[in-house]
């Protein structure tokens, strides 16, 4: 039987916060990659993520700002805090040579009118997505090559968790790997699509031309895959890509959610691999119309606070109680599911606009929204469950 450690929290808080200063210092840099289309090698260039001219511009301030939920981490300290950041650095990544960049050029004209549009967005999503993962893979490269240092500076640690320098090593290692190993098989599934969806671009001038309207699912067999598109007839403040995982039936499937507004609506797309259908109609379902389209937009925000970004008069608008509690939620969103509608409004004045066509029950359950804070139980309390489930994860015997 292995013996019982106790990875204390403050042990883990350490680790998690090397990791993530690592990992943001990699970001910073922006060190230069090579282009991420297919059979390319050239030199990638600064690209974005979501078209900064036909999208992020037109909901930003007047000083090109837009507001971001992020991690903010020092020494012992994790917070999540809403911070601005400019358009010109809004879902950025070195991902296109010059040449390849130009392929986004009807997306950055505010060109969304087509099947080809909508399979151009998703391939740059995954893009996207896929160069967030190969910068946690050079962080745990640099993590393996430097362990040893690494182990030595923890001496203190092992030492009062009456382990040996060896016992430690072996047991980080453990960990380590078992969450890398999961990380390198989603990154290869999320680029065999990536791929296909390139090859499709490229190959097929019949989605040029295929007309595209509101909840549209688009099947390609071949890939295996639905991208479900939904136009909402409105401007939600909010650009996001978000990848996330979600478990059926014993079967993990990927989703991939891109929102992208323009100047008098919101394109809401869904890429679903593996062909579930549970997860199309799921989507078709909770975007039926406007305002359930809104409630799973905020719903979607708060299961992962990467990679998107809003208005800041949204965040104006807020109290300082509505803030901190948004922040925490955020802390905590381990706390929901992809099936927890979020109870709190992010979007008050598109709210506000949408549910004059309510009545009843319904209409009362949105103004609650907007009026009222929930209960939420204290931090503490709050931190001591989130403790535990990662003891469980931390701790086997
Ligand atoms: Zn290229």
């Amino acid at each position: 039987m292995k013996r019982k450690i106790d990875w204390n929290n403050e042990f883990k808080m350490q680790i998690n916060n090397q990791g993530f200063k690592q990992f943001s210092n990699h970001f910073r840099r922006k060190k230069k990659g090579n282009c991420m289309f297919k059979n390319c090698n050239k030199k990638a260039i600064n690209s974005h993520g979501i078209s900064e001219e036909a999208s992020l511009k037109l909901i930003a301030d007047e000083d090109g700002h837009l507001i971001s939920l992020k991690s903010q981490r020092s020494g012992m300290d994790w917070k999540m805090e809403f911070i601005p950041v400019s358009t010109g650095d809004a879902s950025t990544f070195t991902g296109f040579c010059h040449e390849h960049d130009q392929f986004f050029n009807r997306l950055d004209s505010g060109k969304f009118e087509t099947y080809f549009d909508v399979i151009n967005q998703c391939f740059r999503s995954m893009s996207h997505t896929l160069y967030n993962y190969e910068y946690y893979f050079k962080v745990y490269k640099q993590e393996r090559d430097n362990l040893d240092d690494f182990i030595n500076l923890q001496s203190d640690i092992y030492k009062s968790l009456g382990l040996t320098r060896e016992e430690f090593k072996n047991r980080f290692i453990e960990e380590n790997d078992k969450l890398w190993n999961k990380r390198f098989e989603d990154y290869e599934r999320i680029n065999e699509f990536k791929c296909e969806l390139n090859d499709l671009l490229e190959m097929s001038e019949e989605i040029k031309h295929l007309e595209l309207f509101n909840g549209k699912i688009i099947e390609y067999n071949w890939i295996n895959s639905h991208i479900t598109y939904r136009r909402i007839p409105i401007k939600i403040p909010v650009a996001l890509i978000n990848h996330l995982s979600a478990g059926l039936n014993g079967k993990v499937s990927d989703l991939q959610f891109t929102i992208v507004p323009d100047k008098e609506s919101t394109h809401f797309i869904q890429f679903n691999y593996r062909n579930s259908r549970y997860f199309t109609n799921d989507f078709l379902d909770k975007t039926k119309n406007s305002i359930s389209a809104l409630n799973y937009i905020e719903q979607i925000m708060m299961l992962n606070e990467k990679n998107w970004f809003i208005d800041p008069k949204v965040v104006d608008k807020f109290s300082n109680e509505k803030k901190l509690m948004i922040e925490q939620d955020m802390y905590f969103m381990h706390e929901r599911s992809l099936n927890d509608k979020y109870d709190i409004s992010i979007f008050d004045s598109i709210r506000i606009d949408l549910i004059t066509e309510l009545k009843g029950e319904e209409k009362e359950k949105e103004l609650k929204k907007i009026n009222e804070l929930p209960y939420r139980k204290s931090f503490q309390t709050r931190k001591h469950s989130n403790d535990k489930i990662l003891e469980g994860i931390w701790l086997r015997q």
